[in-house]
């Protein structure tokens, strides 16, 4: 019988960045001008960037 090597992975820490609401798994806004890294507020109806200050509206569900 040949033993065969377990390959530990590490888990990313993308996945930190993760959060579970509700059964969606939603990741954080990530600025388009500033790129990944800086991750956007998330306010009640858009996202804001502190750094240049990007604004992006929240797509207004339709029920
Ligand atoms: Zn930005």
């Amino acid at each position: 019988m040949v033993k065969k090597k377990k390959k530990n992975k590490v888990p990313s820490k993308v996945w930190a960045k993760y959060k579970i609401e509700g059964s969606s798994l939603k990741r954080e806004r990530c600025c388009p001008k500033c790129g990944q890294g800086y991750f956007l507020a998330n306010m009640k109806d858009r996202y804001y960037c502190g750094k240049c200050r990007y604004l992006e509206m929240k797509p207004v569900e339709k029920k």
